[in-house]
């Protein structure tokens, strides 16, 4: 077996990511330790039982003490905080990430606690189901999904070198993107979809006229589907939400105006209008199953397990 890329890895957060993260790790042989901090006691013993750390700390500064990759995986608002408590922990020459779903907010609140000689390179694995905690974690969560990340400029050439090399042991394709960018691109890709999904089943809960019973029995017509993102966890969302506002509010202004086309369609009987648009529409998940990002199996791709991937 080859030599593993890090000695020491620090985990701060052992939930789905952070606990996928450390199953991949222990995979691919790539730390010889793996360091763990989670805010509750529950957390960091269950972690540690199953497994995907070696080691459990009480707090975040010895957790990331001596190690060489830190992985930030909390939600987008605890960032900031957690990185001014280890902000005089680090090891220089360190490299330092995240996995948060949004960019220029991570780089804004984390930025200011990096020290001098600490490499901090931005990522975002894109990959996830709708579960949460340690025991939600799985090796191969990040199996041919893509990770982005977005180094800032200056940022060590060796170092993102460094991490791509890790991401591409816990099996993803690494791609690097500029960081307002990737806010806009996951705003239309993961954002709104989630945001839609939490509104629809939100209006559905609120029906006088249909019954709960009636919308969960006959859910498998379409709506089961928007009740799998709707499920996500509501830190996580609402801390998206909050840190990737402007890029969320511009999607929504232009989902709203194609929704207002598609009424519209609808009101005046315009079959072709409609046709047209899912026409396309099924194009684009056909080019989805094409890049190998879904299969195309019935029932979203799923399997009866918990590896219900999803971004
Ligand atoms: P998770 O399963 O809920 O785990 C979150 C972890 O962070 C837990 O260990 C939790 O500790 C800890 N934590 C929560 N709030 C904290 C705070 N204020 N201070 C310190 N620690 C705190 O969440 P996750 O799905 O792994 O998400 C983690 C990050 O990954 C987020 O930034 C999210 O944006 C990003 N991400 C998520 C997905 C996804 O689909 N879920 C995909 C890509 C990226 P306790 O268990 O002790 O509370």
């Amino acid at each position: 077996m080859s030599e593993p890329l890090f000695e020491r890895i620090a985990l701060v957060g052992l939930g789905l990511i952070g606990g996928s993260i450390g199953h991949a790790v222990k995979r691919g042989n790539l730390a010889k330790h793996i360091a763990g901090y989670a805010r509750s006691e529950e957390t960091r013993k269950r972690a540690h039982e199953i497994g995907f750390i070696d080691s459990a700390h009480e707090t975040a500064a010895d957790a990331v003490k001596d190690a060489d990759l830190v992985i930030l995986c909390v939600p987008v608002g605890a960032l900031g905080p957690v990185a001014a408590e280890i902000e005089k922990a680090l090891k220089p020459g360190a490299i330092l990430t995240d996995v948060g779903s949004v960019k220029m907010a991570v780089i804004r609140d984390v930025g200011p606690h990096v020290p001098e000689g600490v490499h901090f390179i931005p990522g975002h694995p894109i990959a996830g189901t709708e579960q949460s905690g340690p025991e939600a974690g799985f090796a191969e969560l990040f199996d041919n999904r893509w990770c982005i990340l977005t180094p800032v400029p200056g940022t060590d050439r060796e170092a993102t070198e460094q991490l791509t090399a890790f991401w591409q042991g816990c099996g993803s394709t690494v791609d690097v993107m500029e960081p307002r960018h990737h806010d806009m691109v996951l705003a239309i890709v993961s954002h709104l979809p989630h945001i839609i999904a939490y509104n629809i089943v939100g209006t559905a809960n609120d029906l006088e006229t249909v019954t709960e019973s009636e919308v969960i029995k006959y859910s498998a017509s379409g709506f089961r589907d928007f009740t799998r993102l709707a499920a996500s966890d509501p830190t996580m969302w609402r801390d998206v939400c909050l840190n990737n506002r402007e890029p969320i509010l511009e999607m929504l202004a232009r989902f709203s105006e194609d929704l207002s086309a598609l009424q519209r369609a609808i009101r005046w009987g315009d079959g072709d209008a409609l046709f047209s648009l899912f026409t396309r529409t099924r194009d684009i998940r056909r080019s989805i199953i094409e890049a190998g990002q879904e299969t195309p199996a019935p029932n979203f791709g799923r399997t009866p397990d918990k590896t219900g991937k999803k971004d």
